[in-house]
């Protein structure tokens, strides 16, 4: 019986072998006198392991993968797989990419793993060095030894998505005088480290030294600036900071840097010398207006001032918006503060919104010498009334004074053709509002935030503006590809007759009346301050992917 052949099922490795053993588990021999038993399908032995061992398949994905983000510092944990393959020797390997709206690309070599990315024993990994302002995925996968042996896909968890905010600064650094002259200074500093396509553009604040509430602050794409009409042989200071869709970082230190004297040096004879005396008399004179002014204007501000809290001392050195007042020919204002597009380069496509004034549309833009770019157009009806006609212009001539990276920006309006087009970047998402009831559950709080930060940063910009939006609102806020807010809505003026919701109140002005702040609505008191309350009920919108502010409760209530 020993030496006969073995059955189906089991196996005898050698002559010597005095018994049929059973094949291990997951094994089969098919035919009998078989000398091995082959693993089932889907299942394998690792090449050191022998006839007697069981086969084994690879482990399920990993579950539930978890993070904490505190700054850039990121902690990943999740659970063990639940099929471990009959094995006990899973490990783990976690995928970094880097994502730049839909396209990701694996991350650099900065982002560092704690203890490692892959042989990972225990479920859970400490990820360094990630960049501010960017947006990642990791995904976990697990292995053991008998991994990628057999033609079946790894499973890998479903990714999770990160995205880093400003909490890490991203400060300004190393700044370079590149050239000076007695009224101009050039200075370049180091970007930050910024590896990402998104947009950075610079702050530069600088104002003569010891005069610092007479500062001026200008917006930069590029780390450089060259500042012009300054006094001779004065030391200025400057403060760079960067902005970033999600807001500002730290403004650097303050950094001095001084005129060159006047340059007298190369002029000789009695005519230059005359030229020069005129000269200094005019610069004597200019000056002589220049220390009245500024006397005035330290007179001005010796005045107590009604309000001295720090936020709005800033205000007072940022230029204020020019608004329309009501007797004012809006076209003026159009012409000073937009440019008017030649309607020959305006495309008109489909519709994608219902303005107030009328139809709004996605279009495109061309420009001489320059691109193509895609728009949204809103256009003016054309049974349009004086006022609308007024509105209109007026919102284009507000937001053309305004540039913020969540400032939606304005290309241009068309007024001499009708109808009249407002022009503005087209925002491939739409109202935040609709865009986050139509995509419930699908953000982590960490997005939500990130769109919250935008917002706010929009809305610091409009306040150093002396800007009262009145009406911050999801519904008032668009959305870019990437999840950028943008604020928008600059109108002000509500006509009730789309208002089917019963979204604004007439008594006494047009109030959004489940936006806006108790003293605004009952006295009329509209300030920054009324704005952060209206921010705080957005803040409720968003986390609540769009719900209704009190939603069971009537306008009344
Ligand atoms: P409302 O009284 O509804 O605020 P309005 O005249 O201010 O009207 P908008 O709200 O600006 O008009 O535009 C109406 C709709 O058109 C928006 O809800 C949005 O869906 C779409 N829209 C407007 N501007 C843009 C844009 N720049 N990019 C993409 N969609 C836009």
């Amino acid at each position: 019986m020993d030496s006969e052949a073995c059955q189906r099922g089991f196996y005898r490795h050698s002559l010597e072998t005095k018994h049929c053993l059973k094949c291990p588990p997951n094994s089969l021999s098919n035919e009998s006198g078989a000398t091995s038993c082959s693993c089932n399908a889907g299942f394998y032995r690792a090449p050191s392991e022998g006839q007697n061992i069981a086969c084994t398949r690879p482990p399920s994905a990993p579950r539930n993968v978890s993070f904490s983000l505190i700054g850039t510092q990121l902690s990943l944990w999740w659970q063990p797989p639940s099929d471990h393959g009959g094995r006990k020797d899973v490990t783990y390997t976690v995928f970094c990419h880097r994502c730049h709206f839909l396209s990701c690309e694996p991350c650099e070599a900065g982002v560092v793993f704690s203890p490692s990315a892959s042989g990972l024993t225990k479920p859970a990994v400490d990820v360094d060095g990630l960049e501010a302002y960017t947006n990642y995925t990791f995904a976990v996968e697990a292995h053991n030894g008998v991994s990628g042996m057999g033609p079946a896909p790894q499973r890998t968890a479903p990714a999770v998505w990160v995205a880093v905010g400003h909490a890490a600064p991203v400060t300004v650094s190393q700044f370079i005088l590149t050239q000076r002259d007695d009224s101009s200074l050039s200075v370049s500093w180091l970007a930050p480290r910024q590896r990402s396509r998104t947009s950075v553009e610079y702050e530069v604040m600088f104002f003569e030294k010891g005069e610092e509430a007479r500062y001026t602050v200008k917006h930069l794409l590029e780390p450089n600036v060259t500042l012009t009409d300054l006094q001779p042989d004065t030391a200025y200071l400057l403060r760079v900071r960067s902005i970033t869709p999600l807001g500002p970082g730290p403004y650097s230190p303050d950094q001095e840097f001084r005129t060159l004297p006047p340059d007298t040096g190369a002029l000789s004879g009695g005519v230059i010398v005359s030229i020069i005396f005129g000269v200094l008399l005019f610069i004597g004179l200019l000056m002589g207006l220049l220390i009245f002014r500024r006397k005035q204007a330290r007179r001005r501000q010796a005045r107590p001032d009604y309000n001295t809290s720090g936020f709005d001392r800033e205000k007072v050195w940022l230029k204020p918006y020019v608004d329309l007042q009501p007797y004012d020919d809006p076209s003026r204002g159009v012409l000073e503060f937009t440019k008017e597009l030649d309607v020959s380069c305006v495309t008109m496509e489909n519709v994608i919104g219902e303005g107030e004034f009328g139809e709004v549309y996605r279009g495109s833009l061309r420009l001489p010498g320059k691109e193509r770019i895609v728009v949204a157009i809103k256009t003016l009806k054309s049974t349009y009334s004086d006022s609308q006609w007024w509105n209109f212009l007026r919102e284009a001539t507000i937001m053309g004074q305004f540039n913020h990276p969540n400032i939606v920006r304005l290309e241009g309006v068309v007024t001499k053709r009708r109808p009249m087009m407002i022009i503005t970047e087209y925002m491939e998402n739409g109202a935040l509002d609709t865009f986050l009831r139509e995509n419930e559950e699908k953000f982590s709080p960490v997005q939500l935030v990130s769109m919250l930060q935008g917002i706010a940063s929009g809305m610091t910009y409009l306040s150093e503006h002396n800007y009262v939006h009145r009406d911050l609102a999801a519904r008032n806020i668009l959305v870019t590809r990437s999840l950028q807010c943008k604020v928008s809505d600059f109108g002000l003026s509500r006509i009730l007759e789309n208002d089917a919701e019963g979204t604004y109140e007439t008594k006494g002005g047009k109030i959004p009346i489940r936006w806006t702040a108790p003293e605004a609505i009952a006295h009329r008191i509209f300030t920054s301050a009324s704005d952060v309350w209206s921010f705080g009920i957005v803040m409720w919108e968003v986390l609540s992917f769009g719900d209704k502010p009190y939603g069971g409760m009537t306008n009344q209530e």
